[in-house]
């Protein structure tokens, strides 16, 4: 452990003086609720029911149920409007606009970025090395005092490789900041990732989301796993009510239904490799990557070419060709058999 870890010194002074909003129910629990001037007549069109009164700003049930499911405490979880709002909101706890700074590490996801200048931190770029891992003694010696925050994505958007465990460690052990660990593929990597290891390490922060394994992009639910006085933080900064009352409903759902959510998981890695096996067969592919997620990096001749001869066929990909690293790569999801089968066949069909 890093013995130098002071977490309220990281914190944005004003958030850590200020105190949150708080509402009546939050107090005294259940009761006649004549406190939150909900309609008490509702929605009567609706079926469902309950949706005339403000959800739990806890997510109580929610988080509990996560909790079970990946071996940790509720008390170690924040849920949020998808990562993107974890993200936005570590941004504010840890960065002083103006002052501080965050590291990441390119070619990556693109919202560490954005969060963070929306929140006026500088960002700091360490490239990933040739095997797009983290070069960890560069990100040391790139780190200032003023750099708070350092943003790993494992698997990582948009190469597709689970990072080693043992340059996390080193980077867990030695970056005088919070390292956050975006996790938002584990589910695809058959590695059980770093969400239980919050209660060692006090400058962990490990997000994950319903997006991407559980098939749930609609809902937007993102998690964020971390020591207690870190979602502390989370809870006393988000705004009260941030996950509605249908999303919380179909997350804690999806826990009833861990089997097909797992054998989906299966069904697309399988997937995956019968892409590679015949997209590496087209003239124009020269590389493709290996990959622990729902996607494949794949490189080719005139990349940016084909991703518009795609589109214009109806097939949308997502060309990274001006990622660090990236020259010439377009990012495939992972589609239906149907899917793959259309997007190959089209590739077969375009003339350059
Ligand atoms: C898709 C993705 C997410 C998911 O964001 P949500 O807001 O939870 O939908 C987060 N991080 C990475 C790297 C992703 O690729």
């Amino acid at each position: 452990m890093n013995n130098s870890f002071d977490l309220q010194s990281l914190v944005r002074p004003n958030v850590r003086e200020l105190s949150p909003y708080s509402s009546a129910r939050s107090k005294y629990g259940a009761g006649l609720l004549l406190d939150a001037n909900e309609n008490s007549l509702g929605a009567p069109w609706i079926e469902a029911d309950g949706l005339h009164r403000y959800p739990d700003p806890a997510q109580a049930s929610l988080r509990e149920a996560i909790a079970e499911w990946r071996g940790v405490r509720a008390e170690n979880i924040f849920t949020g409007t998808g990562s993107d709002e974890a993200i936005d909101l570590l941004v504010r706890i840890f960065g002083t606009p103006g002052k501080d700074n965050i590291i990441i590490t390119p070619p990556t996801y693109g919202m560490y970025r954005v969060a963070a200048e929306i929140q006026d931190l500088q960002v700091l770029e360490v490239p990933l090395d040739d095997s797009f891992e983290p070069a960890v003694d560069a990100i040391l010696e790139e780190a200032t005092p003023a750099t708070t925050l350092l943003f790993l994505c494992s698997p990582n958007n948009p190469t597709g490789n689970l990072f080693p465990g043992n340059k996390i460690e080193r980077l867990l052990n030695n970056f005088n900041g919070i390292v956050v660990i975006d996790e938002a593929y584990i589910d695809f990597s058959g590695d059980s990732g770093w969400s239980s290891r919050v209660v060692d390490y006090p400058n962990l922060v490990v997000l994950q989301t319903m997006s991407k394994s559980f098939g749930l992009a609609g809902i937007r639910l993102g998690t964020a796993f971390a020591s207690g006085s870190i979602i502390e933080y989370f809870m006393k900064i988000k705004p009260p009510y941030n996950i509605n009352a249908l999303t919380g409903k179909y997350a804690q759902e999806s826990f009833n239904h861990l089997d097909t959510i797992h054998f989906n998981i299966e069904a697309l890695i399988e997937e995956r490799e019968r892409l590679r096996e015949r997209l590496i067969k087209l003239d124009p592919v020269q590389t493709i990557y290996p990959s622990d997620a729902n996607f494949l990096l794949v490189k080719m001749n005139q990349a940016m070419e084909y991703y518009r001869k795609l589109a214009e066929n109806g097939v949308i990909v997502r060309y990274r060709g001006n990622q660090y690293n990236c020259d010439h790569c377009l990012r495939i999801t992972v589609g239906t058999p149907d899917e793959n089968d259309q997007l190959v066949n089209t590739l077969k069909e375009i003339k350059l």
